[in-house]
C-alpha cells in the first residue's frame, strides 16, 4: 500500500510529498524546494527507503529548490519531468532569486534532469506501479498533473484557489483548458480522486465545485 506524507517547503509554503511503500521500502519525491532538504532526508533515513525519483510538477524554484540536496545525498536518484520545464527550469531559478531576495549572482541550475515525459510517453514505471502524467500548461510552460492509483498530483494547476498565471511564461487560455482537461478524465470518478495540490491542503476532487476560480 502506498503512503504518502506532506512536506512543506522554505519557499512560498510549498508542497513537497514523499511517497513510499513501507513494505517494498521504494518512494519518490514530489516537488522538493527547501535548499537542504533536511526534513525529506531525515524522514527517508528514519523510514530506511529507497528514493528512486523526483517527479517535478512544474519548473517554478518554490517546487525545485530541493532537488541538488537530494542528489548530492542520494547518487542513483532520478529527476523527471517535461520537456517545457526542463527547458525553463534555469530561467526560473535566475529569476526567483532576483526577485524575491534581490541576488543577482544566484544561480541555481539543476544537476541533472533524467527522464524527459514526452521520451516515456507520460508513463513512468515504479515500484511494479505506472504512474500517468497529463500535461497541463497555463500556470506555467511545463506544468503536468499526474496520477498514481488514485492519488492525483496537480502542482499548481488545480488548488483550492486559482494560482498566480504569469504574464510572460504563462497563459490563462491554456490554463482554464488544462483544469478542464482534467475534470473530464476524472469527471465519473470524482468522489474517489483524493488531489495532492502544490500548495494548501489535500482534497478530494469533487470539492473542487466549492472553490473559487475566479
Ligand atoms: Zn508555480
Amino acid at each position: 500500500m502506498i503512503d504518502i506524507v506532506q512536506f512543506q517547503n522554505e519557499l512560498m509554503s510549498s508542497n513537497c510529498f514523499v511517497v513510499y511503500d513501507s513494505e517494498t521500502k521504494q518512494s519518490f519525491i514530489v516537488d522538493p524546494a527547501s535548499e537542504k532538504s533536511k526534513d525529506v532526508i531525515d524522514f527517508i533515513e528514519n523510514k530506511n527507503l529507497s528514493p528512486e525519483f523526483i517527479l517535478l510538477t512544474h519548473e517554478h524554484t518554490d517546487h525545485t529548490w530541493g532537488c541538488n540536496a537530494l542528489i548530492d545525498r542520494y547518487d542513483k536518484i532520478r529527476i523527471v519531468c517535461s520537456q517545457a520545464c526542463k527547458d525553463n527550469l534555469s530561467k526560473e531559478g535566475t529569476a526567483y532569486f532576483q526577485f524575491y531576495f534581490n541576488k543577482t549572482d544566484y544561480i541555481y541550475n539543476i544537476k541533472h534532469i533524467d527522464i524527459v515525459l514526452e521520451d516515456i510517453h507520460y508513463c513512468l514505471q515504479w515500484d511494479k506501479r505506472t504512474i500517468y502524467f497529463y500535461k497541463t500548461p497555463g500556470h506555467s510552460k511545463g506544468s503536468v498533473c499526474f496520477l498514481i492509483e488514485d492519488k492525483l498530483f496537480t502542482g499548481d494547476t488545480i488548488m483550492q484557489y486559482k494560482p498566480f498565471i504569469p504574464k510572460k511564461t504563462g497563459s490563462k487560455e491554456d490554463y482554464k483548458n488544462s483544469v478542464q482537461y482534467i475534470l473530464d478524465i476524472f469527471k465519473d470518478k470524482k468522489d474517489n480522486i483524493m488531489v495532492y495540490p502544490g500548495h494548501g491542503k489535500i482534497f478530494l476532487l469533487s470539492a473542487i465545485e466549492n472553490f473559487n476560480f475566479s
